[in-house]
């Protein structure tokens, strides 16, 4: 039987982890994504900031194929996207992704929502499974709640499951989108923590926030979108010293 993942033709993009190139995507009249090219390079921490519709979270979803694209190309790892059938189970799990609400299996308890995917997906046993899902509630601070249920925890707790949930795949690229915007002011830095701990650690990420303490710390490179283009993509210090375009310093005039 030919693998399914070598069906098609995969290139090398050397030290690239994500390539999207002349990326567009409407919805009916609206062009939300227009001409994008934005490469991520292993290890990379990636801040996007941006007014609100300006296409952020479409961006984050087309790179897990949560959307599609009217056209242009998106590769992940040397992977050319869209994926079908089971290369699209693959790519999902190498693509974690962490969304504003928790998104959490209301119905299983913590350890049971780091487990599954694992065995579904990665199809570890579930011993194998447990260890590793232990170990990862553990690195994000919930290792005491690994039985209770989502709603028994606070949302800070429920993000960092989320996060770990997402790690517990492998994945080789993390996508946030604003994991904090929904928490509760005095829980924001405990999942912020968890987040830089990831990006010391060397996990490639894209974050999409507006919690900008994060991004001066923790990204190597902001990139600031608006009306669907990327506006600017330069280092957190040039960004918020010296933001080139109007919109830019319109955007950090309203939120600094
Ligand atoms: P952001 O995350 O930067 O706030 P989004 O990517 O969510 O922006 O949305 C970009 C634009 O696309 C917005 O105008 C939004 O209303 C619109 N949009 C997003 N998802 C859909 C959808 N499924 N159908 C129609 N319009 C959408
Ligand atoms: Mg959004």
């Amino acid at each position: 039987m030919p693998h399914p993942e070598k069906t098609r033709a995969d290139v090398d993009t050397g030290n690239a982890l994500v390539v999207l190139k002349n990326v567009d995507k409407h919805f009916g009249a609206l062009h939300v994504l227009q001409s994008i090219d934005l490469t991520i390079d292993r290890g990379e921490v990636v801040v996007v900031i941006g007014p609100s519709g300006s296409g952020k979270s479409t961006l984050c979803r087309a790179i897990n194929r949560l959307e599609t694209i009217d056209s242009g190309e998106i590769f992940v790892d040397g992977r050319p996207l869209p994926a079908e059938g089971r290369e699209l189970a693959g790519l999902r799990a190498d693509v974690g992704m962490v969304f504003q609400s928790f998104n959490l299996f209301a119905h299983k308890t913590v350890l049971e929502n780091v487990t599954l995917g694992q065995i579904r997906v990665r199809k570890k046993d579930k011993k194998a499974a447990e260890t590793r899902g232990r170990q990862l509630l553990d690195r994000v601070g919930v290792a005491s709640q690994a039985d209770k249920y989502p709603a028994q925890l606070s949302g800070g707790q429920q993000q960092r499951v989320a996060i770990a949930r997402a790690l517990a795949m492998d994945p080789k690229v993390m996508l946030f989108d604003e994991p904090t915007s929904a928490l509760d002011p005095e829980m924001i830095n405990e999942v912020l923590e968890v987040m830089q701990q990831l990006a010391r650690d060397g996990m490639t990420m894209v974050v999409v926030t507006h919690e900008m303490g994060f991004a001066r710390s923790a990204a190597n490179r902001v990139v600031f979108m608006a009306d669907g283009r990327i506006v600017e993509e330069t280092t957190p210090d040039e960004f918020f010293s010296n933001p080139r375009s109007e919109r830019a310093k319109d955007f950090l005039s309203k939120i600094l």
